[in-house]
């Protein structure tokens, strides 16, 4: 018989597992039997609409079997056809990840097989060679499929008596530094099954050694004798159903990290059961880290869906809103009608209120621990912030309630994160609105003119450095009743009616130059008026759009073809000595007025963290005054 090759990406795969990457061999059996499970859940889910499959639910099992150097591991599950043995084992990087993967070869702690999903190839870790017979449900015709490794496989007819799939591993000859044989060994595979697979709901069987005393062996000398019996060794019910008080800690990070190949610890576990309309049960976890892919396209977000047991949907995307998922966890309901089918699913009133609650529940779980783990929260928040983000904006703030109040920003007063909640409770007697502004970042954000104004009134900023941030308080418009106001564009309303008067008294009496300003910047801006609220600063440029500069960069870098104008407004500080050089000069000496003016520009720009327009003029200008 010809041998078929393996498709040259799985073959390099291969070669790389089996020689380097992962030293934990011991995964190729929780591979397997997962690969059974999944094979067993298709069936089972046929059965529920489907009579003729004529296997009842408790007949469903996994059965472990050594022989002579080797261990099989079958199932009565869906099975493959020939067909589908060619296409399901030989490719492994179906995921397309092989770059990914190349990169980590070096990284042993990271279980790349159970990630990718190249689950079956783990065999080869411990097996020579590797033979699977299976019968697809409603054919007659069983297939073997034969392979020793890297070099590919042959493919015939064979003969199974119902559907299913038996993997046969033959086992490597043990060596100095291995002991592949330990495998083969009955304590080693019955802990092995507790370690990994104990959450099957299927019955994982194998026949075992026991001892007993001998019948009619005297009591007093008693003698032994062995037998064998098939053993189940899973204690099979899923997590999710035991009480709370009964799972450790440590059951529910196992079962986080195999369910949802995470190999960092949850953050937090979210583990409830509901009564009433529609019953069911739920355990959430909140990862530590987000996915690798988690902002990509390629992330499957959703819940896994069970109904009594069996598995109706991998990614349920029903059951957690937009903003919630990162959640992952699962959901088993009884209440389910089985039967219907999976689009009907989404269309399902019961499904609708599990999400809602389930939605409450993470919103729930998220400020408890934003109130009492605050550290905790930041590195949640470190890792979920912009998926936060995104969410209150989302649909123009349609899910603001679950949102905003998980959303911390840094607080210039505080030196830290805050909540909304917290700025608005700290607000200062007579201050109106929650005050926000934008930079590159947190440096940068405090040097700006308008959060020294502010906080010299005693006033706190929230300083945003993250370029979805002020889509946030656009959408959101208030808070508690509170207007947000971009410090950068809009008016602080910091001044009294009085104070309002004198101010148009001064521009009255300025307005020379003013007008002289303008004149002389032409075009690169739009007005030019006065601004008492400045302190220390001689000008400030706002833009004139009400757009603020870090959204107009946002804009250009998101469409850099299309045309932006850019509209200044030149605001002076009618106090500072050097504006008041400037009105000296404007009536004196227009020439020297005419540099003060650019000079201001000049400054006016660098003080909104912008670059200058006209770098060497400004350095010549400057040079010119030092002489
Ligand atoms: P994964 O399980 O992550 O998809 P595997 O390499 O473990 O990757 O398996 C590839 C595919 O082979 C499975 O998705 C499944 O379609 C098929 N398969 C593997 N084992 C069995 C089995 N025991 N019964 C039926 N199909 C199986």
């Amino acid at each position: 018989m010809r041998k078929k090759q393996f498709k040259a990406e799985s073959k390099r795969l291969l070669d790389l597992m089996i020689n380097s990457i992962y030293t934990h061999q011991e995964i190729f059996l929780r591979e397997l039997i997962s690969n059974a499970s999944d094979a067993i859940d298709k069936l089972a889910y046929t059965a529920l609409t489907d009579d003729k499959v004529g296997i009842n639910r408790e007949d469903f099992a996994i059965t472990l079997t050594r022989g002579e150097g080797t261990l099989t591991v079958s199932d009565n599950g869906i099975g493959m056809t020939k067909d589908e043995m060619e296409e399901n084992l030989g490719t492994i990087a179906k995921s397309g990840s092989l770059g990914f993967k190349q990169n980590m070869e070096k990284t042993e702690d990271i279980d790349i097989i159970g990630q990718f999903g190249v689950g079956f190839y783990a065999a080869f870790m411990v097996a020579s060679s590797v033979t699977v017979i299976s019968r697809k449900y409603g054919e007659d015709t069983a297939w073997k499929w034969v392979s020793d490794g890297a070099d590919g496989y042959t493919i015939e007819e064979a003969e199974r008596n119902y559907p299913g799939t038996d993997v046969i591993m033959t086992f490597k000859a043990d060596t100095e530094e291995e002991k592949y044989s330990r495998f083969l060994e009955e304590y080693q595979l019955r802990s092995l099954v507790k370690k990994y697979s104990d959450y099957i709901r299927y019955p994982i069987r194998m026949a075992v050694t026991k001892s007993r005393i001998k019948e009619g062996s005297p009591e007093d000398k008693p003698e032994y004798e062995s037998y064998t019996e098939v053993e189940t060794l899973n204690s099979m019910v899923p997590l999710w159903q035991r009480s709370k008080k009964d799972v450790t800690e440590e059951e529910y990070e196992s079962f986080y990290r195999e369910k949802f190949f995470d190999y960092n610890k949850p953050l937090q576990t979210i583990h409830f059961s509901a009564e009433g309309t529609v019953s069911y049960k739920a355990l959430l976890y909140i990862p530590g880290k987000a996915p690798y892919d988690f902002y990509t396209k390629d992330y499957r977000s959703g819940l896994q869906l069970y109904s009594s047991g069996v598995l109706i949907m991998e990614n349920c995307e029903d059951l957690l809103p937009e903003h919630f998922r990162f959640v992952r966890g699962v959901v088993d309901s009884q209440d389910l009608s089985l039967n219907i089918s999976r689009e009907m699913l989404q269309h399902n009133r019961q499904l609708t209120l599990i999400a809602k609650n389930i939605e409450k529940k993470i919103k729930a779980a998220l400020l408890a621990m934003q109130e009492q783990e605050t550290e905790k929260y930041q590195e949640f928040y470190a890792s979920f912030a912009r998926q936060l983000k995104y969410g209150t904006v989302a649909q123009y703030g349609a899910h603001k309630e679950a949102t905003q109040d998980l959303l911390l920003f840094h607080s210039n007063r505080e030196g830290k994160l805050i909540s909304l909640k917290q700025y608005v409770e700290a607000m200062t007697e007579g201050q109106e609105k929650i005050y926000y502004i934008s930079a590159e970042n947190l440096e940068r954000a405090k040097k700006l003119p308008q959060v020294q104004t502010l906080s010299n009134k005693g006033y706190d900023v929230l300083l945003f450095t993250d370029e979805v941030d002020e889509f946030v308080p656009q959408t959101l418009m208030t808070y508690s009743e509170k207007p947000f106001c971009n410090a950068a564009t809009e008016d602080l309303g910091l001044q009294t009616e009085a104070e309002k008067k004198e101010l148009e008294d001064k521009a009255e009496k300025m307005k020379g130059t003013l007008d002289f300003l303008k004149e002389t910047l032409g075009e690169t801006v739009k007005e030019v008026k006065l601004n008492s609220t400045l302190g220390e600063v001689p000008v400030c440029m706002t833009p004139a759009s009400g757009m603020s500069f870090e959204m107009e960069k946002y804009f250009k870098r998101m469409n850099p073809d299309m045309p932006f104008p850019e509209e200044r407004i030149l605001e002076l500080n009618p106090d500072h000595e050097a504006v008041k050089a400037l009105e000296i000069a404007t009536a004196q000496d227009p020439e020297k007025a005419k540099d003060y003016a650019k000079l201001l520009y000049g400054q006016a720009q660098l003080l909104a963290d912008l670059p200058l327009s006209d770098p060497a003029e400004y350095a010549s200008l400057i040079c010119k005054l030092m002489k």
